[in-house]
């Protein structure tokens, strides 16, 4: 696979003269926890139940987003309004019932050892999360020991706007202290690539879930890989090609 020209092309695109790599920014669910068939169950059991026809699919589709964000989504296509706070609080409080009964969300494959490869070629991970679960940090810290500093990590309580817009990974810049051309993004949802690239970020995705390679190319992913291994395969063919 010739990385070189998708670099380029992005490079073109956003006025970037030189890629000087300091940062990886990883997404958490579906790219460092095997968690979204965990997400995918949860949701649509919860919403189907409440009325709504809202498929596992439906939940990669809108995956990224904040629960709020979801269930309003949702209400808007089928009922034409908005969910109630009452409505919205009740369905995030049923969800979070739902997830807690599943076992610890395992590793996503591929996923240490790449952080690990990142972090040995004197690059900063970071983590960019929709997610505000409040055992986060204790989950990452145990499954990824030393690997994520905690000032490193941007969850859903450090941001209003969550993704699609691009302000989860504005601040991961910022608190990183990166410029767009020093920081790449892996994601694995469509929304999560929009986001990525709307922050001016060279976005790759791994896509681990149900949906189609295009969905997440057409979201301007610049490359697409069928897996976190597979992605984790190529770091080394990949890195070269961004220095
Ligand atoms: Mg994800």
């Amino acid at each position: 696979m010739d990385y070189i020209k998708d670099i380029e092309n992005y490079k073109h695109l956003h006025n970037h003269d030189v890629m000087q790599l300091r940062a990886v920014l990883f997404d958490m669910d579906g790219v460092l926890f095997d968690s979204m068939p965990y997400h995918a169950e949860a949701w649509s059991q919860v919403m189907t139940e409440a009325g709504y026809n809202f498929s596992k699919e439906d939940v990669y589709m809108n995956e990224g987003r904040t629960g709020a964000d979801t269930i309003n989504t949702a209400s808007l296509a089928q009922f034409g309004r908005l969910a109630t706070q009452e409505q919205i609080d009740a369905l995030c409080k049923a969800k979070c019932e739902v997830f807690d009964t599943y076992p610890p969300t395992p590793r996503m494959q591929g996923a240490l050892e790449l952080v690990q490869k990142v972090k040995d070629c004197g690059l900063t991970p970071m983590i960019v999360t929709g997610s505000g679960t409040p055992t986060l940090l204790d989950h990452i810290q145990s499954n990824f020991p030393g690997l994520f500093d905690a000032n490193h990590i941007v969850s859903s309580f450090n941001v209003k706007r969550g993704k699609p817009y691009p302000d989860p990974y504005l601040l991961a810049l910022e608190k990183g202290g990166f410029k767009a051309n020093e920081a790449i993004v892996v994601e694995n949802a469509p929304l999560g690539v929009t986001a990525g690239v709307a922050a001016g970020l060279f976005t790759i995705a791994a896509n681990t879930g149900p949906l189609k390679d295009n969905v997440l190319s057409d979201a301007g992913a610049s490359l697409v890989f069928p897996s976190m291994q597979a992605l984790c395969d190529e770091w080394e063919k990949l890195y070269e090609a961004l220095k």
